[in-house]
């Protein structure tokens, strides 16, 4: 998605180990029009899919996957990463985060993940897929089925959308970043 790649150039930076900071327009401070866009190209990507429910992950899934609800009128939910002691019905799975070099646990309700729902997830970032995997452990544990999985950003270089794919899901990244070698972002065309 040209506008996406074009802020990614403008404004994401580098850090040591392949992570790319897009903190001016996604994970901190928010662009609220490049969020729409990016929903209405989700949209537009899934729209052969037959989807009643758009899942995430706390906390920067939330943001895009609330636009992709709004524009589809579905409801929402969001894994979560603290476990509450109020949680009903609770579905969990374990996910080592590459950011953070830890395992951590992730919840969600089996009242609002269900038998049967057609889940969309959305995130911002797919790097190793270990955030994914963990979903999709999630939403077999509630017996739903996975029709697809939207990302932002993909970084291609740690395979996770590779892997993915060929475990059949349906996967679209909005912008596919190949290398952050040298601290230069080199993005698919
Ligand atoms: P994975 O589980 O695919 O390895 O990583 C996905 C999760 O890690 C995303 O939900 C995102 O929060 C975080 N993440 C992975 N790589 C990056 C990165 O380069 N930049 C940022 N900001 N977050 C990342």
């Amino acid at each position: 998605m040209k506008a996406l790649k074009e802020r990614i150039l403008r404004d994401g930076k580098c850090f040591e180990g392949g992570i790319l900071k897009v903190d001016n327009f996604i994970n901190h401070q928010m662009d609220p029009i490049l969020m729409k866009s990016m929903a209405v190209e989700f949209v537009r990507r899934f729209a052969s899919t037959k989807i009643n429910k758009v899942l995430t992950i706390e906390a920067s899934g939330i943001a895009p996957a609330i636009m992709v609800g709004y524009l589809l009128e579905l409801p929402v939910v969001f894994a979560k990463k603290k476990k509450p002691s109020t949680m009903e019905n609770m579905l969990t799975t374990t996910v080592y985060s590459f950011t953070k070099d830890r395992n951590y646990d992730v919840c969600v309700s089996g009242d609002y993940l269900c038998p049967g729902d057609k889940v969309l997830f959305i995130d911002d970032f797919l790097a190793n897929g270990n955030a994914a995997k963990g979903i999709i452990d999630l939403v077999n544990k509630a017996g739903a089925e996975l029709v697809g999985m939207g990302f932002l950003i993909e970084k291609s270089f740690q395979h996770g959308g590779e892997q993915l794919r060929s475990m059949g899901v349906h996967v679209e990244s909005l912008a596919i970043i190949e290398s952050l070698d040298d601290c230069k972002i080199v993005l698919k065309e």
